[in-house]
């Protein structure tokens, strides 16, 4: 069965009576090169275990079982498991959960499905309405997971792998960098998709730290400074955070003061230190 040809699909859904769901991101790949490209960007040293995403009609999943030992692949809506059945009949090596990413425990999910695994990756050609949240829930949960290689929209891919302290940085940046190296493999025109999505893609890497940069004691109040200073772009960083954090401005100048830092820097050019320190004395 062909998932890139448009008539395949086309009949696959009227069979099945499935109609796209906007609200849940649903565009399919049809272009034949995106999938087998991004499951073979992992680096597969040894048994690899793989979660995937919204594996939709399936089409990554399928070059995702080629490479893997095992794909976990968790898709939200349920009306595509008949369809998964059916694309997806001769993948032995997948297991299908019907779930809310948002809502599962992926370390329970890891250590059950995974543990004769030497590592576990996530590949996903994810739904753009939640792509900084998955991400973000990824990284922060400190997940024995090494590797992430996710295809997401153009835009957000740069701002996530733009670096700190530079004008395409944002919060997500940092928080990013923390956990993870982060770089972008491919551009994919926004004509590889069904339906085609008003903008174009890219799929990135994060290879994730096995050591944070910094030993930061307080990583709830380190990561607010960093929302806080990147909230309001076009003021400086010190009045972002007094805006935002409930500081007085007296005191935020006291702490760029004693840093050593601007007063009248913007948060895109404060350096990964920069932050650490700020969010320690604030
Ligand atoms: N992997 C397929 C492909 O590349 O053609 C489909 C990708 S489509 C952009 C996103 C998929 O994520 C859809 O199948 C959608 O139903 C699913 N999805 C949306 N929100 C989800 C969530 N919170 N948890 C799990 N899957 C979700």
């Amino acid at each position: 069965m062909n998932l890139y040809d448009i008539n395949t699909v086309k009949r696959i859904l009227s069979k099945h009576g499935f109609t796209f769901s906007k609200a849940l991101g649903q565009n399919f790949l049809i272009n034949p090169d995106v999938c087998p490209a991004m499951a073979n960007s992992l680096c597969a040293e040894g048994k690899i275990g793989v979660i995937e995403i919204g594996p939709g009609l399936g089409v990554l999943t399928k070059e995702l079982c080629r490479v893997a030992e095992r794909v976990v692949s968790i898709e939200l809506d349920k009306r595509l498991l008949p369809v998964l059945g059916e694309t997806l009949a001769d993948c032995s090596n997948l297991e299908i959960v019907n779930a809310d990413v948002m809502e599962l425990d992926l370390k329970h999910l890891i250590s059950e499905k995974f543990s004769d695994c030497d590592s576990v990756k996530v590949c996903a050609n994810l739904p753009y309405y939640i792509t900084s949240p998955i991400i973000m829930m990824l990284l922060e949960s400190e997940l024995p997971v090494d590797e992430i290689v996710v295809m997401v929209q153009k835009e957000a891919g740069e701002r996530l792998c733009a670096e700190v302290g530079t004008r395409g940085a944002g919060a997500v940046t940092v928080a990013v960098n923390y956990y993870a190296e982060s770089e972008i493999l491919f551009d994919v025109m926004r004509d590889s998709f069904v339906p085609s999505p008003k903008v174009d893609s890219v799929v990135i890497r994060l290879k994730v730290r096995s050591h944070q940069p910094f030993d930061i004691k307080d990583k709830r109040k380190f990561f607010s400074t960093v929302r806080c200073a990147f909230s309001q772009r076009r003021k400086t960083a010190l009045n972002s955070i007094s805006n935002t954090m409930g500081v007085s401005k007296a005191d935020a100048a006291a702490v760029f003061e004693r840093l050593g830092i601007e007063p009248n820097v913007r948060a895109e050019k404060l350096s990964m230190e920069d932050f650490v320190k700020i969010s320690e004395l604030i």
